[in-house]
């Protein structure tokens, strides 16, 4: 007989594992393969690129038939540099009723319990599917998951439902906000400051640009949300800009400024609507800057494009995933996560997961001992709910 591990042994493999995005996560998808395998679960690769440093791992247990559900998590996980850990973030720690370390909370705890969950469906036997994804690249922008989505679909056949295990407390989450970011690349003409009107300062243009986003941003606010936008907070699409690098010299005009203009856009409205509307300005600016120096430009790239998750009336995993948690009320959240990628590609989709979101990607992440057991009976449920 092979070895069952429990949710916490499963956690302590997978966070020993230091996946941070931009590192190989094959390792990690090497054992849970090996894992599968040895409870007698084929489970199929989705590499991202013929460098084969990061793939996605998908698998089926019950009925070869559709109409399952699917348990999607990320085996990646944010950074440490900078943060002052106290305790080593690759390796789990049991401290005051909390257990600490890197994707505690976001989001390894659960990909460890829908790993079991997945190893006792097998086990027990289970009338309806249950299915599992684990994705790479979510913490740089949620790339990895639709390609993953796309080919599960022709190699699987296809659930009815999404469960995303991002930390909600276990609440049932049905609606999220969407996210788009443009890269902005502003090139200017370098002139001594004394002579700046026959230079173009990419500085000062850029600043154009973030000032046309704090009066987007004071235009929404002063708007009446939609009933659909009411549901949130903010109950509006804002524009931000995080970063920005520019300039030379005190006294040269910047020949370069960068930086991404970011939305967070509600659902019912469309993400390419703002994205035009910037591409629209980013253009009037440059033709003013062109007036002066014919070869100072903007150029524009997409950087992030996450879908929201669009609340569903009645959706099949929002009333699923109540039956197995009690949870009657729905939630919306302002952060991106895959499940709007799932809604796109024909999944009823919903976020439910143990851990908080004030704990993910910070220095000391944990999640508490008591939420990892609530979930841990939460799979329990969800397999009787599965016939298990
Ligand atoms: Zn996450």
């Amino acid at each position: 007989m092979a070895e069952v591990l429990t949710p916490f042994e499963l956690m302590e493999k997978l966070i020993g594992f230091p996946t941070v995005s931009r590192d190989p996560n094959t390792d990690l998808i090497d054992w849970v393969e090996g894992y599968l395998a040895s409870h007698g679960i084929e489970s199929h690769r989705h590499w991202r690129d013929e460098a084969k440093t990061h793939c996605a791992l998908f698998a089926h247990v019950g009925p070869w038939e559709e109409g399952g559900v699917v348990l999607s998590g990320h085996t990646d996980v944010v950074p440490i540099d900078g943060q002052p850990w106290t305790t080593d973030a690759f390796t789990v720690t049991e401290r005051d009723g909390k257990y600490y370390g890197r994707g505690t909370c976001d989001m390894k705890g659960f990909d460890a319990l829908a790993l079991w969950a997945l190893v006792e469906a097998k086990r027990r036997g289970v009338t309806r599917p249950l299915q599992i994804a684990l994705s790479y690249d979510e913490e740089v922008g949620c790339t990895g998951a639709p390609a993953m989505i796309e080919a599960m679909q022709g190699v699987l056949p296809k659930a009815e439902l999404a469960i995303i295990g991002e930390p909600s407390m276990l609440k049932v989450v049905n609606g999220h906000k969407g996210g788009v970011g443009v890269a902005t690349h502003i090139v200017g003409f370098e002139v001594h400051s004394s002579i700046m009107h026959t230079g173009v300062s990419a500085v000062m243009e850029a600043a154009k640009l973030v000032d046309w986003a704090n009066q987007m941003n004071a235009e929404v606010m002063a708007k009446k949300p939609t009933e659909l936008a009411a549901m949130f907070d903010p109950p509006w699409t804002n524009s931000h800009v995080g970063t920005i690098t520019g300039g030379t010299a005190n006294n040269i005009t910047a020949k370069d400024c960068q930086f991404i203009m970011g939305f967070r856009v509600v659902p019912g409205e469309n993400k390419q609507d703002w994205v035009d509307r910037y591409t629209a300005r980013a253009r009037e600016v440059e033709a003013g800057m062109q007036a002066i120096h014919p070869e100072a430009r903007i150029d524009l790239t997409g950087f992030f494009d996450v879908p929201a998750l669009k609340p569903e009336k009645e959706g099949a995993a929002e009333v699923f995933t109540r039956r197995v948690t009690g949870d009657n009320a729905s939630h919306v959240v302002s952060y991106g996560t895959e499940a709007g990628q799932f809604q796109d590609a024909g999944y009823s989709a919903v976020v439910c997961g143990p851990g908080s979101i004030e704990q993910a990607h910070q220095p000391d992440e944990f999640i508490t001992i008591a939420e990892f057991e609530k979930g841990h009976r939460f799979m329990e449920r969800l397999l009787d709910e599965l016939g298990a």
